[in-house]
């Protein structure tokens, strides 16, 4: 069987030094190469642009798209203006991201995104997203959801809903996922459901209920996947569709 192609939208950041101040880098975490590598597809990363044609090209090439972590997503991409707990943006990446999306379900090609990912992917069709976790209703988002160290530990639990494609990969409804997110997902957009809920009410993934695989996960499965076959396995059921 041909290896299916997963591209990869690059993590962003500015590498300030005396020589070249301001500089931008598109990167990508080696977890989320080999999470694709381990489960039977090859990655390719494809630089941030806004060029359309580029884009358009770039969905020629692969087979699905895995969108990684980083940024929060700029409140005007959702329409909301920034709160005081709002992190670092990069609106040029949420753009792209935004554009790449898009043409990549129009090509009917399967979206993976994983924190940032599920994020921007909830604020690309109409979705908002909570700018700190501390932002939501009395009561809720009380666990610990930035663990802060031992990437590879599941440090709180969610319920996944049965019948989702999610549950389908993962093969069972509670376990233990990592969390390194401040911000979290407010209005689901219209056209996906949530399927993996913590106990406090964060919602920690979403899959799309129209066609097409679009699935988003707020934890770092890349992370654990090495050591949790669980995990490895929304991993091997993405690449499986992907290669479909
Ligand atoms: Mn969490």
């Amino acid at each position: 069987m041909t290896k299916p192609m997963i591209g990869i939208a690059p993590g962003t950041m500015v590498v300030d030094s005396q020589m070249f101040p301001g500089r931008k880098r598109d990167y990508v975490n080696r977890e989320f190469l080999q999470s694709i590598t381990d489960n039977g597809g090859i990655p390719l990363v494809l630089p941030v642009t806004l060029d359309e044609a580029a884009i358009a090209r770039y969905v020629q090439l692969i087979d699905g798209l895995l969108l990684c972590g980083g940024h929060d997503v700029a409140p005007f991409t959702y329409g909301e203006e920034a709160q005081p707990k709002l992190g670092g943006i990069d609106p040029e990446r949420d753009a792209y991201e935004i554009a790449l999306i898009k043409a990549t379900h129009a090509a009917h090609k399967p979206v993976l995104g994983i924190c940032r990912g599920v994020q921007i992917l909830n604020a690309c069709y109409g979705g908002t997203i909570y700018q700190d976790v501390s932002y939501m209703p009395a009561g809720q988002g009380t666990l610990k959801h930035m663990q802060g160290q031992l990437a590879a530990y599941g440090m709180h639990n969610v319920t996944v809903t049965p019948g989702s494609t999610l549950a389908g990969y993962l093969g069972q409804m509670h376990l233990a996922v990592n969390s390194f997110h401040h911000q979290t997902l407010h209005k689901v957009a219209p056209g996906f459901k949530p399927v993996a809920m913590a106990s406090d009410q964060v919602i920690e993934a979403i899959e799309s209920t129209t066609d097409g695989l679009q699935l988003g996960v707020q934890w770092h499965p890349e992370m654990m996947q090495q050591s949790d076959s669980v995990e490895a396995q929304l991993f091997g059921g993405f690449v499986a569709a992907c290669a479909q």
